[in-house]
């Protein structure tokens, strides 16, 4: 079998190195800085470190469930003082989104918490209940927790097929496409873009001649690093991420280099599809710098 990097043949790179090399670091936040039980290994002093030195940084997450306010707040009492302007969540696309689709103050159905709410309201959205009788023009699914689940959905589901059986059409928004998530070692969880998927196998099999289907804003759509690269100023930058199927298929797409680390989503189990051609630029085994770099 071998590592990651010796069956995929991308080379190995230590996190000093990537520092260097890059102009501007994009960080994946899930599986990369922290999971549920808090920060992960290294990620603490990596960014003391980049704060000192004043390393342009990022933070691109899929997250819609909170406020870059309240994240920054919450990553910030875990020993994670990352400033609120240098988090990119998925939930913050919604703005762009609704303006060029005409979205905005008009009826829409959002799933997700009151953050998840708060994004669609900032964004323009006219949020209604989903066991709404009456016509929206949009679905949007942000997060996976924060309302009951399968009532939300049940409602939601009929919502859609009332529209679609009369041909009327809605957009259908999913701000995270993330299937699942890591909520600490060995131990997964169900996110946003598994209820999408649900969703979208029911439209198939009603409506198999129309292509139904969500608009993904978070990664490996292009939106989270198009508004790093106007943020950052530079397209000099390396996305650092812990899944083939967003971080690194996402930097690739968008023509940057990538970096999988391979501490977050269980890569060494074997069950990664790294055949699928979606392959990093580099490999690292960890956030770990080097002792003499460590702020002090
Ligand atoms: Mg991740």
């Amino acid at each position: 079998m071998g590592s990651f990097a010796g069956r995929s043949g991308c080379a190995e790179t230590a996190m000093a190195a990537i520092i260097d090399r890059y102009s501007c670091l994009l960080l994946d936040a899930y599986g990369v800085l922290l999971d549920k039980s808090g920060p992960l290994p290294g990620a603490v002093a990596l960014i003391r470190y980049l704060n000192e030195i004043s390393k342009p940084y990022y933070v691109l997450s899929n997250s819609a469930s909170t406020l870059p306010e309240h994240m920054a707040a919450a990553l910030a009492e875990m020993g994670l003082p990352i400033p609120q302007r240098q988090l990119i969540t998925a939930g913050l696309l919604l703005v762009p989104y609704f303006q060029q689709h005409g979205l905005v103050g008009r009826r829409c159905i959002a799933l997700g918490t009151q953050d998840s709410l708060a994004y669609v309201l900032r964004a323009g959205g006219t949020v209604v209940s989903p066991d709404t009788l009456g016509s929206v023009k949009a679905v949007i699914i942000a997060d996976q927790t924060g309302f009951p689940l399968l009532e939300a959905l049940d409602d939601t589901l009929s919502v859609l097929l009332r529209h679609f059986d009369r041909q009327e059409p809605i957009h259908l928004v999913l701000c995270n496409p993330d299937l699942i998530y890591p909520r600490a070692s060995g131990r997964f969880g169900f996110t946003a873009g598994g209820l999408a998927a649900m969703i979208e196998a029911v439209l198939r099999e009603r409506y198999p001649e129309r292509a139904y289907g969500f608009v993904r804003l978070g990664k490996p759509s292009p939106g989270l690093f198009e508004e790093a690269a106007s943020r950052a100023g530079t397209g000099d930058m390396v996305m650092i991420g812990d899944q083939l199927a967003t971080d690194v298929l996402g930097a690739n797409q968008f023509g940057i280099d990538s970096v999988l680390i391979t501490t977050g989503l269980g890569l060494n189990a074997g069950t990664v599809p790294w055949e699928r051609g979606i392959v990093p630029t580099y490999v690292l085994s960890s956030l770990h710098l080097p002792p003499l770099l460590k702020a002090n």
